[in-house]
C-alpha cells in the first residue's frame, strides 16, 4: 500500500526523498524535542501520482482527513470551528531546497465566520483581519492564479489613501474593507467566490503546491541546479503559530555561522510583530538577530541553545526559520544552510578542527569550483573613489557592469556580451533569469536573508542588498543616490559584495588573498589559513598526481607555485610562431633536403633555449614535451589573404611578391578537406624528414646543458596521434638515435623516457601493442573525444551543441566533462591492456578534462597516475583528486 501522508512525529531526516527536505527536517526536529508546531507531510509519492495523472491519487483525501483529525484532537481545536479555529500552513518542500520557487500558503481555515472566532480567541481583531487579508491574497494568487499585482494595487491604494507607509498603519476597518475588495478581485478574475469551506481551501491548496512543481520559475531553477524533473514535491501541513500578535511576537531567520564568511557567531535577522515571509521579502527592514537578546532574552537564549543542538546534530552550518508567539519560541524550519565558497572553506576547516567532522568529510564539503571562485580578484581597496551607497554585503566578490532595471533587459544585454548589474528595489522569483545573466545584483531593500541575498549566494553571484540610500525607479529606468545623484540605465557601477559598497564607474580589481597565497605562500589567518589547511589535507589524501600544461618557463614557474608536480604537456607549436614563422616557412617551402636541413638547423638553437628554460623552471620534476602536432599549413599565412594580395597586385599592373606566390602554392598543395584527421602528429614526423630529430636534439642538448649547470632535468618525449605501434616504433628509433648521438658528443649519457599520446580510438584499442614501444601513455582526451564521437569540436560547439544540450543528448558537453560511457570506456580499456602488457607503464591525462572535477573523479577510479591541466586549474585539481579518494572513506 502507498503511504501518502506521514506525521512529523513519524518521520526523520533520512526520509528526505519521500518527505522532501523541509518535511524530513521538521520531523527530525520534532524527534529531537524542539518546539515545532505539530503537523504532517503529504509525500512526494502523492505528488508524483498527481503529476502522472493530473488528479490526486485515490485515498489521499481520506488519509489527509485522518491525520487532520489527529491534529485537531491533539490541539483541541478544529479546522473551521467558529470559536478559536485551528489554522494551518500549507508548505511546499521538495527533496532539494528550491528557495522561493514554490508557494506556501498561510492561515488556511479563515473564513467570514472563523475570522471573528480568531479575533475573539486572541483578543486581537486587527490581527485576525490582517491574517484573513493575507490568506485571501496568497490563496488568490497562488491557488486561484489571480495576478499578484491586482492585490498589491488595492493594498497600495488604501495605504496611500490612509497616508501610511507600511501595513502596520492599517486598522481593522481598512483591513475589513481590503478583504472585501480582495474577494471582489477574485470574483472578477475567476468568476467564483473565495471558498468559505476550510476543507476545500486545504484540498485545493495541496493540489496547487503539487502543480507549482511545474511552474516556470521552478523549472528554470531545476535546470540550472540540475535537479531531476520527476522528483515532485512534498506538502507540509502544519498548525499555524503567530508572529504578528503584537510587539512580544515576531519572526526571524538565523544561521549558526555567518553564511557569507563562515565566521562562528550568531547571524540573522529578526522582525517583530510580523508573519511569514515578511523578513525575507524585505517588507520592513529587519533587526540584526543580536538585538533580540534585549527584546526577549528568554527566547533568544532558547534559540541559541536550539541552534547549538542543531549544529551538533547535523554537524554543519544550519539555518533556521523561527517565530515567537507572545514570548513563546517556535522553530518552523531548519536545513543545512547554503553558503558562499569562502564560508564553505572556513566552516569545513573549523568543524574538522573542532572534531565535529572527519578530514574526509571536510574535503567533501568544499569543491574545486568553489576554490576557483576564491581566486577571483576583488576591488582595489586603496581606490580613493568614495562609494555612492552602502548596503548589506550579501554575497562576496567584485563586479563591474552597466546598470539595468529588469530581468529582460539584463538577459538581452548579457546575450550581447555586456556585463550588467541588475538593480531592483527587491527581487522576487520572476527576476531569476536576470540574476543569472547579471554579474551582480543590487537591491535597495531587504536583509541578508532577502530573496536577492539567498539566491545570489546560491549562485556564487556578487550581491549587495538593502542599500537604502538608493531610490530605485524601475519605471523611468534609473536610480537616485544620496545628494540627488542620478544613475541611468547603461551607466557603469562597481559592486563590492564583500564590503557592501557601491561605486559609480569601473573600479580596478586587486587579486584575491587566496591567489596571493598560492602565488607566494603567504598565509594569513581566517580564510587563507582555512584554504591552506584543507590543501595540506588534500595533498596528503590524494592518489593522483597533478601536473600542468605549460609551454613557457613563466607558466611552468607559476604552475609549480600552484603545486604542480611537473609538466604533463608542453606543446611545442607555440615555439614555431611569432618571429620564428619565417624559419618555419623556409622549412615548409624547402625544395631540397639541404634547404630543409638549414631551416631546421636555424630552428634548433631557439628550441634548445626554450627547453633549457623550461627544464630549469621545473628542475627535478618531469617535463613531458610533445613533438610537433598541428598540420604545417596552420603555420602559413591564410590562403585567402595571400590570394587577395596577389590579385590586387596584378590588378594594379604590378608583379606580385614571389614569396607570396610560393606561399600560396604551398597552401594550395597542402590543403586538406579535414585537417583534424590529416597530416599531423606522428604523421608529420614520418613525412617531414628531420623535423622530430631536430626537436629531439634540442631536448637532448637542453638536458645536457642543464646537467652541465648542475641541474636535475627530467625531460620526457611524447609522440602525438599514433594509431599503430609501428608508427611509434619508427619514431622511437629515430629519437633513440639522436639521444645516442648527443650523448656521445657531450660525453654524458642522455636518456629520456619516450611515450605516446593515446588520442585515437585505434591506439586505445591496441594499447597492449602500443605499450610495447611506450614508456608512458598520456590520454589526449580532447582529440580522443573528437575522434570517438566523430565530430570536430569547434564546428560542433558553434552549430549543433546547444541543440544537443537542449534535447538532453548531452547533459554536459563531452569536452567539458569526460563521457564515461564512450570515451571513458576506451580509456579504461587502454589503461588495463596497457598495464597488462607492461606493469610499470606510467599513465596520465593531458587533455583539459584533467582540470574538470567529475572527470578527475573518473580518472582516479580507473587507475590513471596523474592528470595535467592548465596552471590556474592546478589548485582545484589537487583538491578534487583528494575528494575523489575522500568520497570512498565516507
Ligand atoms: P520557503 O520554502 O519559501 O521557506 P516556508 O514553507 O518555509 O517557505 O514558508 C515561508 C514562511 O511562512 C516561513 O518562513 C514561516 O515564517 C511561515 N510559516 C510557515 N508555516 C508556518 C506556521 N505553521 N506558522 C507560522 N508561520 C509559518
Ligand atoms: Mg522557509
Ligand atoms: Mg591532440
Amino acid at each position: 500500500m502507498n503511504v501518502y501522508v506521514s506525521d512529523f512525529a513519524d518521520g526523520s531526516r533520512e526520509l528526505a526523498d519521500l518527505l522532501g527536505g523541509k518535511g524530513a527536517n521538521l520531523a527530525e526536529m520534532t524527534r529531537l524535542g524542539l518546539p515545532v508546531p505539530p503537523g504532517f507531510t503529504v509525500t512526494t509519492e502523492a505528488c508524483r501520482a498527481f503529476l502522472r495523472t493530473g488528479a490526486a491519487p485515490e485515498g489521499l483525501d481520506a488519509e489527509i482527513g485522518r491525520h487532520l483529525t489527529g491534529l485537531e484532537v491533539a490541539l483541541g481545536r478544529r479546522l473551521g470551528q467558529t470559536d478559536d479555529p485551528l489554522l494551518l500552513s500549507v508548505r511546499s518542500g521538495a527533496r532539494f531546497s528550491m528557495p522561493g520557487m514554490m508557494d506556501t500558503i498561510l492561515d488556511i481555515g479563515l473564513t467570514d465566520d472563523t475570522v471573528a472566532g480568531l479575533a475573539k480567541s486572541t483578543g486581537r481583531e486587527r490581527f485576525a483581519w490582517d491574517s484573513y487579508r493575507r490568506l485571501v491574497q496568497m490563496y488568490g494568487s497562488t491557488v486561484l492564479g489571480v495576478p499578484a499585482d491586482a492585490f498589491e494595487g488595492v493594498l497600495h491604494r488604501v495605504k496611500t489613501e490612509r497616508a501610511v507607509t507600511d501595513d502596520l498603519g492599517l486598522d481593522v476597518r481598512d483591513l475589513t474593507a481590503i478583504v472585501t475588495e480582495f474577494k471582489a478581485v477574485i470574483r472578477q478574475a475567476t468568476g467564483s467566490e473565495f471558498p468559505q469551506d476550510p476543507h476545500e481551501q486545504l484540498r485545493r491548496a495541496v493540489l496547487a503546491v503539487f502543480q507549482s512543481w511545474n511552474g516556470e520559475r521552478a523549472k528554470v531553477y531545476r535546470r540550472r541546479e540540475r535537479i531531476p524533473e520527476d522528483l515532485g514535491t512534498a506538502v507540509n501541513i502544519q498548525a499555524m503559530v503567530y508572529g504578528n500578535l503584537g510587539p512580544d511576537s515576531g519572526t526571524g531567520v538565523a544561521f549558526t555561522r555567518d553564511p557569507a564568511t563562515g565566521r562562528a557567531g550568531v547571524y540573522g535577522d529578526y522582525l517583530s510583530d510580523a508573519q511569514g515571509e515578511d523578513v525575507v521579502a524585505g517588507i520592513r527592514n529587519a533587526l540584526p538577530l543580536q538585538e533580540l537578546e534585549a527584546l526577549d532574552p528568554t527566547s533568544y537564549g532558547r534559540l541559541r541553545a536550539h541552534m547549538a543542538l542543531l549544529e551538533r546534530h547535523y554537524r554543519d552550518l544550519c539555518d533556521v526559520e523561527f517565530t515567537i508567539e507572545r514570548g513563546r519560541l517556535w522553530i518552523l524550519q531548519t536545513r543545512v544552510g547554503k553558503r558562499t565558497p569562502e564560508a564553505a572553506f572556513r566552516i569545513a576547516a573549523d568543524l574538522a578542527e573542532e572534531g565535529l567532522i572527519t578530514q574526509a568529510e571536510a574535503l567533501g564539503r568544499v569543491s574545486g569550483p568553489q576554490l576557483d571562485q576564491l581566486l577571483f580578484p576583488r576591488f582595489a581597496t586603496d581606490a580613493d573613489d568614495r562609494p555612492i551607497a552602502h548596503g548589506i554585503a550579501a554575497s562576496p566578490g567584485a563586479a563591474v557592469g552597466a546598470v539595468v532595471f529588469d530581468s529582460a533587459e539584463a538577459v538581452r544585454r548579457a546575450a550581447t556580451g555586456e556585463a550588467v548589474v541588475l538593480v531592483r528595489s527587491e527581487t522576487n522569483p520572476d527576476d531569476l533569469a536576470g540574476m543569472i545573466a547579471a554579474r551582480a545584483v543590487l537591491t535597495s531593500r531587504g536583509g541578508k536573508t532577502s530573496h536577492a541575498a539567498v539566491v545570489a549566494r546560491g549562485m556564487g553571484k556578487v550581491c549587495v542588498c538593502g542599500a537604502e540610500e538608493l531610490d530605485v525607479d524601475t519605471e523611468n529606468r534609473r536610480f537616485t543616490g544620496p545628494g540627488g545623484l542620478v544613475v541611468a540605465e547603461g551607466d557603469v557601477v562597481s559592486v563590492d559584495g564583500t564590503s557592501g559598497a557601491v561605486h559609480l564607474g569601473a573600479i580596478p580589481l586587486r587579486p584575491s588573498e587566496v591567489m596571493t597565497y598560492f602565488e607566494t605562500g603567504e598565509r594569513t589567518p581566517g580564510l587563507v589559513d582555512a584554504v591552506a589547511r584543507l590543501m595540506e589535507q588534500a595533498d596528503g589524501t590524494r592518489r593522483l598526481g597533478v601536473l600542468a600544461n605549460a609551454d613557457t618557463a613563466e607558466d611552468a614557474a607559476r604552475a609549480r607555485r600552484f603545486g604542480a608536480q611537473g609538466i604533463g604537456l608542453c606543446r611545442t607549436e607555440h615555439m614555431f610562431l611569432g618571429e620564428r614563422r619565417g624559419l618555419v616557412e623556409a622549412m615548409i617551402l624547402a625544395r631540397t633536403d639541404d634547404e630543409r636541413r638549414s631551416a631546421l638547423d636555424a630552428l634548433l638553437p631557439l628550441q634548445r633555449a626554450d627547453f633549457t628554460a623550461l627544464l630549469a623552471a621545473m628542475d627535478g620534476l618531469p617535463v613531458t614535451i610533445r613533438l610537433l602536432d598541428p598540420p604545417l599549413h596552420e603555420f602559413l599565412a591564410d590562403g585567402r589573404e595571400l590570394a587577395v594580395r596577389i590579385a590586387s597586385a596584378r590588378a594594379a599592373g604590378q608583379r606580385p611578391d614571389p614569396h607570396d606566390v610560393r606561399l600560396l602554392e604551398a597552401v594550395d598543395r597542402m590543403h586538406e578537406e579535414n585537417p583534424m584527421l590529416g597530416l599531423r602528429g606522428v604523421r608529420l614526423g614520418l613525412a617531414v624528414p628531420g623535423l622530430f630529430a631536430m626537436q629531439t636534439r634540442a631536448i637532448a642538448e637542453a638536458t645536457a646543458a642543464r646537467l652541465a649547470a648542475g641541474g636535475d632535468p627530467r625531460a620526457e618525449i611524447m609522440v602525438p596521434l599514433i594509431g599503430a605501434v609501428e608508427e611509434l616504433r619508427l619514431i622511437r628509433d629515430e629519437i633513440e638515435h639522436v639521444l645516442a648521438d648527443v650523448s656521445e658528443t657531450c660525453g654524458m649519457p642522455i636518456t629520456c623516457p619516450i611515450g605516446t599520446m593515446i588520442e585515437l580510438p585505434r591506439a586505445a584499442l591496441t594499447a597492449d601493442r602500443v605499450a610495447e614501444a611506450a614508456d608512458f601513455f598520456s590520454f589526449g582526451t580532447n582529440d580522443l573525444t573528437q575522434t570517438t564521437w566523430g565530430l570536430s569540436r569547434d564546428d560542433a560547439e558553434a552549430s549543433f551543441f546547444p541543440l544537443y544540450l537542449d534535447r538532453g543528448i548531452f547533459a554536459v558537453s563531452p569536452f567539458t566533462s569526460i563521457d564515461r560511457e564512450g570515451v571513458g570506456r576506451l580509456i579504461r580499456l587502454a589503461v588495463d591492456d596497457g598495464r597488462a602488457a607492461r606493469a610499470d607503464l606510467r599513465i596520465g591525462v593531458c587533455g583539459e578534462h584533467g582540470g574538470d572535477p567529475a572527470s578527475i573523479h573518473f580518472f582516479d577510479t580507473v587507475g590513471v597516475d596523474y592528470v595535467s591541466c592548465s596552471p590556474f586549474r592546478v589548485p582545484a585539481a589537487r583538491l578534487e583528486a583528494a575528494r575523489a579518494v575522500a568520497r570512498q572513506r565516507l
